[in-house]
Formats: structure tokens, C-alpha cells, sequence
């Protein structure tokens, strides 16, 4: 009798992995595992005893000291102002603005400095382990030029004020370039476009009750800083009567598409306003201590089961990009706040920088975990450094000793972006060029 040959499957990629963090709600880490990739997605998974000889690909990797996760998500930024990383620091909000950073972008702004901008901020989230982001800033259609060069995914949230800047003189022209980018890319495979009214302190009642009306009708999410700080309460009440998301709820904002960026100031009943509507939270605790707004109640909203995502928001107020250090300050923080040393573990921090994020940008069906059927955006981490040995368990070495440099590999929609610590669809020595020769400009002009 002759044996049948073995029918082997073909993937695209294979990863061999150490150790795999799946953020799949209630899976723990799962040991010695292989990872198949097709046409942008998870294929199959599981044991390597059980997947070895199952599969040919035109690309393995073998990543035994590493742990491999989902992609993370970078759920608030402004990927321009990576330009003014460390052009003023030590000051408090209104001054910083007003004084420094108003000025520079007054001054800078335009369509190259945008793309500069948005290359070095992606060069540094890529290289970081961050595979998707969400950016607030002018030009969107500038950056989402650079995102679609890059491979990177991101959501891109059309700016949207009261006043008119250099990307808009009215806020009907704001909303109607950001419905014009919803529709250029609405079948673009990596990026998504929302409408950003800045903060409800820039944005009046006529445009904000439009943009719910279009948000609901073609179903784009809603991107806003929201109680980013005690001054813009106390405003509120005067000029308003009421609270702002008092006010943004009676304008019918408040509905699983709006992300709130900040939201440091929280009545008990303001975590229910926001339970009830399905609204989500991106902690930005950087940005929030560096510039003294106040913290964000992350453990609080997460026990009354608001999603919390995380975001770096911009390099003028952090000054990095790296998502793992920001996952480690707020599990801190939170511990800090609540004077409880359990308040948001290692693996509610690694949720907040996943799978949350994931939730936050309307994806979670696609992307944050590893499962099959979902989007190939997947990192492997080095564990092989002194920093991080002995491991007993990857969540708390994650969260609480691992370094951006020591991601080494990431894919996103399956195609490898970053490996062996280098990227492979950007020239890194031009992006670095690029923004010395814009820093020394801005330094010299003002
Ligand atoms: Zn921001």
C-alpha cells in the first residue's frame, strides 16, 4: 500500500512565536505557538506540536525570545506636532499654547511641514510597536497620504472649529472637507476618517448638532477633546450654564461613535452619561501630568464598563509616540490615584493599548486580538534583554519593564513593516534628515 503524500496549506507568513498575548477576554498567554498569515489576515493558529508540517509559506519567522501581540493603538494624536517635540515644555496649558505653540504653527504650517511631520511621527509609532493611530490634525489629506505610503492604518479626524485656520474659513467648509475625505476613502483598506471638532470650547451648537446628524446618517465616529481641564468646566458654566458633556449629550452627541479625548474632570453621574451612551474614553495620562490637567478616572470608567482606550496624544505635550510607556504610566497612575496597588493590572493596561482602542475606532470586529478571520497587525517583542529577564509572566514584563526598542518585528494587514528592529517601506535616515533640517528652521526663525 502507498502512503498518500501529506497535502500541505500554504500561508503568506508564519510566525513561530515564544510566547503569544492573544487579548482575547479571558485567554491567558499561550506558550510555543505558530501564527498563519494570508492575504492580510490570521489564518490559523495554535500549538506549534500541533500546527508543525501543516503549512508552507514564503515567509517564517522565529521569535524565540519573543512575546507576539496585537498591534498597538495609538488611540489620540496630532502627528504633525512630532515637529515641535521638545520646542516648549515646563509651561501650563493656555501659555504654552498661546505663547509657543499657536505661534510655531502660525508661523510653519502647511502642507510639508504636515507631511514631515506625519512621516517622523510614523517612523517612531512603527518602530514602537504602534500599528494603528488616531490623529486630530489640518491637512488630513496630507497625512493620510503619508499613513497610505507607510502601510500603517490609521483613523484620520477632520478637523473641525468655530474660526477659520489655514485648513478652513467656516465650520460648514470644515464639515464639508470632512465629509469629501470620508467619501475619498471609504474603501480604503487601512484608513478611516472622522469628523474632529476640537474641543466643545472651539466649537459652537449649529455645527456640533450637524455633525451628530452626519455622524448617525453615514455612521463616522466622532473625535473631541472632551474635559481636558478645569478652566474649560468653569467657562462652560459661564458661558453655557451647564457642564459640557451635559451640553453635548442635549445635542445628541453622545452614542458609541464619539471618543473623548482626555476627559480628566468626572462626576459620578457623568460616568453613567457616558456607560449609558456607549461614548469611549482615551486616556492621554502623559499629556495630562505634563501639562497639570488633572487625571483621568480610567479604573473608575473602566469598573462601570466604559471602553478606555489610550492614546500618547501629541509630541509638543508627551514627548514620545511610545505606547508602552504610556500603558505603564497609567496602570501607575491609577494605582497612585486610588492608593490601591491592584487598581488596572498589567493586563487592563495591555487591553487599554489593544483591543480598547480597536473599540474606540469602530474596529473591534477586525482588529486588537489575535484570532482567526481577524487583520494581520501583529508585534513581537524581544524579551532577550537584561531588562526583562528573568520572565515569569510576559503581561507584567510588558507593562512593566519592556521597552519600545525592543519591539522587533511588526506587521500590519500582514505585511511586515518592521523587521529586526529596522523599517522596510520608509527610509529612516531621510525621515530623521527631514525633520533635523525642520527643527533647525523653526529654531533659527523665532
Ligand atoms: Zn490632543
Amino acid at each position: 500500500m502507498t502512503e498518500l503524500p501529506l497535502l500541505m496549506l500554504h500561508a503568506d507568513t508564519l510566525l513561530h512565536a515564544r510566547w503569544v498575548i492573544t487579548m482575547q477576554p479571558h485567554q491567558g498567554v499561550l506558550e510555543h505557538q505558530i501564527i498563519a498569515i494570508t492575504d492580510g489576515r490570521i489564518v490559523d493558529m495554535g500549538p506549534r506540536k500541533e500546527m508543525l508540517g501543516r503549512y508552507m509559506a514564503g515567509h517564517e519567522y522565529f521569535l524565540e525570545h519573543h512575546v507576539v501581540m496585537p498591534g498597538l493603538v495609538n488611540a489620540h494624536g496630532h502627528s504633525p506636532m512630532t515637529l515641535l517635540r521638545g520646542y516648549a515644555d515646563d509651561l501650563p496649558l493656555r501659555p504654552w499654547l498661546e505663547q509657543k505653540i499657536w505661534p510655531a504653527e502660525g508661523k510653519w504650517l502647511g502642507e510639508d511641514y504636515v507631511a514631515a511631520g506625519a512621516r517622523l511621527a510614523i517612523a517612531e509609532m512603527l518602530l514602537g510597536g504602534t500599528t494603528s493611530f488616531t490623529d486630530m490634525y489640518f491637512f488630513p489629506d496630507v497625512i493620510a497620504a503619508a499613513v497610505d505610503a507607510s502601510g500603517m492604518r490609521a483613523q484620520l479626524a477632520s478637523p473641525v472649529f468655530d474660526f477659520p485656520t489655514i485648513w478652513a474659513g467656516s465650520a460648514d467648509e470644515y464639515i464639508g472637507k470632512a465629509t469629501r475625505l470620508f467619501d475619498q476613502y471609504r474603501h480604503h483598506e487601512r484608513i478611516t476618517v472622522a469628523f474632529g471638532p476640537h474641543a466643545p470650547y472651539t466649537v459652537s451648537d449649529e455645527p456640533l448638532r450637524k455633525i451628530a446628524v452626519l455622524s448617525e446618517e453615514l455612521d463616522i465616529g466622532i473625535h473631541m477633546h472632551v474635559h481636558e481641564n478645569s478652566d474649560e468646566i468653569s467657562e462652560a458654566q459661564l458661558k453655557h450654564g451647564m457642564r459640557p458633556l451635559k451640553r453635548l449629550k442635549q445635542l445628541e452627541l453622545l452614542s458609541p461613535r464619539l471618543q473623548c479625548v482626555h476627559v480628566t474632570q468626572l462626576l459620578d453621574d457623568e460616568i453613567w452619561l457616558l456607560k449609558e451612551s456607549g461614548a469611549h474614553v482615551i486616556h492621554c495620562p502623559a499629556s495630562n501630568l505634563k501639562l497639570a490637567n488633572g487625571t483621568c478616572r480610567a479604573a473608575d470608567l473602566l469598573a462601570a464598563g466604559v471602553n478606555v482606550a489610550l492614546g500618547t496624544d501629541s509630541c509638543a505635550s508627551n514627548n514620545s509616540l511610545d505606547m508602552l510607556s504610556e500603558l505603564r504610566l497609567a496602570a501607575l497612575l491609577s494605582k497612585g490615584n486610588c492608593e490601591d496597588a491592584s487598581s488596572l493590572p498589567a493586563r487592563d493596561a495591555l487591553a487599554m493599548a489593544t483591543l480598547n482602542g480597536a473599540r474606540a475606532m469602530g474596529l473591534e470586529s477586525r482588529l486588537g486580538s489575535l484570532e482567526t478571520g481577524k487583520l494581520a497587525d501583529i508585534i513581537a517583542i524581544d524579551l532577550n534583554h537584561p531588562r526583562t529577564q528573568p520572565v515569569y509572566d510576559p503581561c507584567s514584563t510588558l507593562a512593566y519593564s519592556a521597552a519600545a526598542s525592543q519591539v522587533s518585528h511588526v506587521w500590519v494587514n500582514g505585511q511586515a513593516l518592521v523587521v529586526d528592529h529596522k523599517l522596510t517601506q520608509m527610509d529612516l535616515a531621510q525621515v530623521i534628515e527631514e525633520a533635523r533640517r525642520w527643527g533647525a528652521g523653526i529654531a533659527a526663525g523665532l
